[in-house]
């Protein structure tokens, strides 16, 4: 079971599979280029045993001449290369006349067998009307066996005797048991070579498969070693700057990735259970203290109202955190639409006026005559508010907050500065962290303080918006907070807004 197992893991591996198309490639390619050098090599033998016997043919014709029905060969007998020569076409050869009645032959020509006189008489017709005169004509070619099965080419035609009246057949051949012995050798060279190449093809395929893919597999190894505890381990480059390096580079960053957000998962869920214990720790506190040393109805009530204040405190984180987990995971989307931001402001610096009034701050909105955006009106609002709120908390009395409003080319920019105590810069970049506040900024979180939510979700809505965010801050002097979100499509019959301010002192 577990070889079977095993045997599959390995058909099913990115080796295998690489070795066995590359084997299949290899395998057709041999067979091809073998099956075309064959066929190469046996065109050109078969053109080499034509042209030899066209040659023979050519040289009978200087040899043999025939008077009056009498063959002979005329060649000087005592010169051993003619007679040689006059042997060697006589090998194979046969002379009949016209009606096929044999005149010379040789043996080798008798094995394989005397034509018939009908075949004769017919290819003779043939070859005298295709002669012009004084030429022989048509040739025919044959393939012939003896009785041991070699095989023959035999060239036919006829000549003229010296006057040019009778034609007379004649057949020379030449034995094909070379080539064929040629042609079988090189079939069994090839059927050796071939497995032979193809085993050793694939065991180099199988060796470059298996170096190829060391370094994935040395990759895979590496990412097995990270887990969630290890975050910070990273796979080296090979500096190859291949595609490899590239794959574990992206991976990498993926690893950094993820690092960060455990990071931040880690800093949050710390945040959130320090956060709600420091309420529960106080109503428990308050409800003992009610428990064993209250007395009358009045420390009871007071007891209840402040671990009712806590109370409110913790659905307040509870309902602020729940709101921004389902923003920061993309599950509040935001609902754009064509509103007046000179409006939105105008209202909201009105909500404010009583709050500012009670802490002895002036508040003022300087806005345009309109300011046409195309942006979610409750989270505009949300956003406003928390800048707002924190403007008038963080601003002593006789201090002033104020909110500006411009439309540029096609963004607009919000403003909200105060006269108040400021933020040291080193405090800055952590801000918009979820609940972070400002340390000295109050003591021991109380019911009247800030969750340090308020920016976090400022943030995220500027976030969304695909605007920016700035902070401008002297400890003791003030804090300005500068805000640019894209105005959007706000449609035809918009007119362009110049930067006019009016001063609404509301
Ligand atoms: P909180 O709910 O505590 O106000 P925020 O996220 O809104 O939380 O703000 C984070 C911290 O930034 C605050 O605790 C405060 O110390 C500081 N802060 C925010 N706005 C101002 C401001 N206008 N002036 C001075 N400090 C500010």
């Amino acid at each position: 079971m577990i070889r079977r197992r095993n045997y599959r893991r390995i058909t099913r591996g990115l080796r295998f599979r690489l070795t066995a198309s590359y084997a299949l490639f290899f395998a057709v390619l041999l067979i091809g280029v073998a099956g075309l050098l064959r066929a190469r090599l046996a065109t050109m033998l078969d053109n080499q045993v034509h042209d030899v016997l066209d040659q023979e043919w050519a040289a009978i014709k200087g040899y043999l001449r025939i008077y009056k029905a009498d063959p002979r060969w005329y060649y000087d007998e005592h010169d051993p290369d003619e007679t040689f020569i006059v042997e060697r076409l006589r090998r194979v050869y046969l002379l009949t006349n016209s009606d096929g009645k044999p005149m010379q032959w040789s043996t080798t020509y008798q094995g394989i067998g005397i034509d018939s006189p009908a075949e004769i008489q017919q290819r003779v017709r043939l070859a005298v009307a295709s002669s012009a005169p004084g030429t022989a004509g048509k040739t025919f070619w044959s393939e012939r066996w003896d009785a041991q099965g070699a095989p023959y080419l035999i060239r036919a035609g006829i000549v003229f005797d010296e006057q040019h009246r009778a034609p007379y057949y004649v057949a020379i051949g030449t034995p094909l048991t070379n080539n064929a012995n040629i042609l079988r050798e090189f079939t069994w060279i090839y059927l050796g070579v071939i497995p032979t190449a193809l085993i050793l093809g694939l065991l180099f395929g199988w060796f470059m498969a298996g170096r190829a893919l060391e370094p994935v597999m040395a990759v895979a190894q590496a990412a097995q070693r990270i887990s969630g505890s290890n975050l910070s381990l990273r796979i080296p480059t090979r500096q190859a700057n291949d595609e490899l390096d590239y794959l574990i580079l992206t991976f990498n960053r993926m690893i950094e990735r993820l690092e960060a957000s455990f990071q931040q998962m880690k800093q949050f869920s710390g945040d959130v259970s320090h956060e709600l214990r420091t309420p529960i720790t106080a109503i428990r506190g308050q409800l003992e203290v009610a428990l064993f040393t209250a007395k009358t109805t009045d420390q009871y009530r007071e007891a209840m109202v402040s671990a009712l204040q806590d109370i409110d405190r913790l659905s307040q984180i509870v309902r602020a955190l729940l709101l921004l987990s389902q923003a920061e995971s993309g599950q509040l989307a935001l609902q754009k639409s064509r509103l007046d931001l000179s409006e939105v402001v105008h209202d909201l610096v009105e909500q404010f006026q009583i709050p500012a009034d009670a802490e002895g701050v002036r508040l003022r909105g300087e806005t345009p005559r309109e300011c046409p955006a195309e942006l979610d009106r409750v989270q505009i609002e949300r956003m406003i508010t928390n800048l707002l709120s924190n403007a008038v908390k963080f601003t002593p009395e006789g201090g002033e907050v104020c909110v500006r409003l411009r439309s540029l080319a096609d963004m607009v920019e919000i403003v909200v500065e105060d006269t108040g105590r400021g933020i040291p810069g080193e405090y800055l970049p952590h801000i918009f962290d979820r609940f972070y506040r400002v340390p000295g900024s109050g003591s021991a979180p109380g019911p009247d303080q800030g969750l340090g939510l308020g920016l976090s979700f400022v943030a995220w809505i500027v976030k969304a918006h695909q605007g920016t965010i700035d902070v401008e801050s002297s400890p003791g002097k003030g804090t300005r907070f500068i805000i640019r979100l894209p105005a959007g499509k706000v449609g035809a019959g918009t007119q362009e807004m110049t930067p006019q301010p009016i001063m609404n002192e509301l």
